[in-house]
């Protein structure tokens, strides 16, 4: 039997920093929650990935996590204890947030497809049809992890894991870890695994270390540098991998143990390790992989949004619009990957996405 689609005008996947930024701004600019927009997002609680991340990763081993706009983290928690677990206290934020500004998000809701239909867009979702007739995608990364490919890794006969499967690293005593790759995490696991067990880092590329607190120049350089990326049609690249690992005191005393000792990568996985081109071997009960993650954007795929060369011509003022369908905009992709990044995207995603479909009530600039 059909199935009637529930209509609005505006339908943002994915209720992170990126998908509430936006329900913000569309609802400040007068969007009306329900039939003028609705979020849907995967997760069963608020929070995004956030919720997901692992207990270790606290408010003071963070990065750092820009305030959505209208409302303080601080406000919201209550606290400013660095201790406090990020995979607690962002979702705690993000339900004083949604609640506070009445945002419209239904979960748990899986979009499974978006495709054309009737000169509109028809959402799939595992909870019944959605039809919109503008996108805003902010479905981050964290569902999409991503592992290089080397030749031997059905062979290897010990455990392989990814960033995101990691919880802690107390389950690795006694093994022999070999942890893959040059960014953040990897540092941040590398640490906590090389305090309980012995270790083996393998980084592609000689990892760049910057001395010195963070560089707001630098910081703006790789935004400039991935937006001008998508804007030419290319496959973002992540933005940390072109700021460079600030040297922190962990970082120090990482040096100190001798721990940070990085070797290339290796040619082939073996059945209890990994062997070099030169013969050499080392043995490795886990491989412990972290590197990175792509953009969720699979259920765009009807849509044809990509070029030849597998990258989103990017258009709009901070790069949000899709340039092959002005209907759909996607916040926290590319130069927008972080969350002060995200902040701004949703801002400009709402604002452009509401003139395109003519949906800015009268005296509104
Ligand atoms: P998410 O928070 O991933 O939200 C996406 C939401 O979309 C999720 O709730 C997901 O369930 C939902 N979703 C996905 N697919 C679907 C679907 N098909 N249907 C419905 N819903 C869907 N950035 C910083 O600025 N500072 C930091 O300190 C920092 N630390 C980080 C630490 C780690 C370990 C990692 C991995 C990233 C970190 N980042 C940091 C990057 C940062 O997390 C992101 O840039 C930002 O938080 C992502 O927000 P988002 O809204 O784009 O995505």
């Amino acid at each position: 039997a059909p199935r009637v689609a529930v209509k609005t005008e505006i339908l943002v996947i994915g209720a992170g920093q990126a998908g509430l930024s936006s329900a913000y701004h569309l609802k400040r600019r007068g969007l009306a929650p329900g039939k003028g927009f609705i979020v849907l997002d995967r997760n069963p609680e608020p929070g995004g990935a956030w919720q997901h991340r692992w207990p270790s990763l606290t408010l003071s081993t963070v990065n750092r996590i820009h305030d959505l706009p209208g409302m303080k983290f601080t406000d919201a928690i209550g606290t400013t204890a660095e201790t406090v677990k990020a995979s607690v206290a962002v979702p705690q934020y993000f339900a004083a947030y949604e609640k506070e500004f009445g945002l419209p998000v239904y979960r748990p809701v899986e979009v499974k497809v978006v495709c054309e239909r009737d000169g509109r867009l028809r959402v799939e979702t595992d909870r019944g049809l959605f039809s919109t007739r503008g996108l805003i995608n902010a479905t981050g990364t964290w569902e999409t992890p991503y592992i290089p490919d080397y030749p031997g890794k059905d062979r290897f006969k010990g455990r392989q894991l990814h960033t995101r499967d990691y919880n802690t690293a107390d389950e690795f005593v006694g093994q022999h870890v070999l942890i893959v790759g040059g960014g953040i995490s990897a540092i941040q696991l590398l640490n906590e695994i090389s305090g309980v067990t012995t270790t083996t880092w393998v980084t592609r590329r000689e990892p760049q270390f910057r001395d010195g607190p963070f560089d707001e120049d630098a910081g703006r350089n790789a935004v400039a540098m991935v937006e001008a990326r998508v804007r030419a049609g290319l496959p973002p690249t992540s933005v940390v991998s072109v700021t460079g690992l600030p040297v922190t005191p962990a970082i120090e005393a990482m040096r100190a143990r001798g721990v940070l000792n990085r070797l290339p990568m290796f040619a082939e996985i073996v059945e209890d390790g990994v062997r070099w081109e030169d013969g050499t071997h080392i043995r490795a009960d886990v491989i412990l992989w972290c590197t990175g993650f792509r953009s969720s954007l699979d259920h765009l795929a009807p849509l044809m949004l990509r070029e030849a060369g597998g990258g989103i011509t990017m258009a709009g003022r901070l790069a949000t619009q899709v340039a092959r369908d002005p209907r759909i905009h996607l916040v926290g992709y590319g130069p927008s990957a972080s969350t002060i990044g995200a902040n701004r995207a949703g801002s400009a995603a709402a604002a452009e996405l509401m003139a395109y479909l003519d949906l800015e009530p009268a005296g509104q600039v």
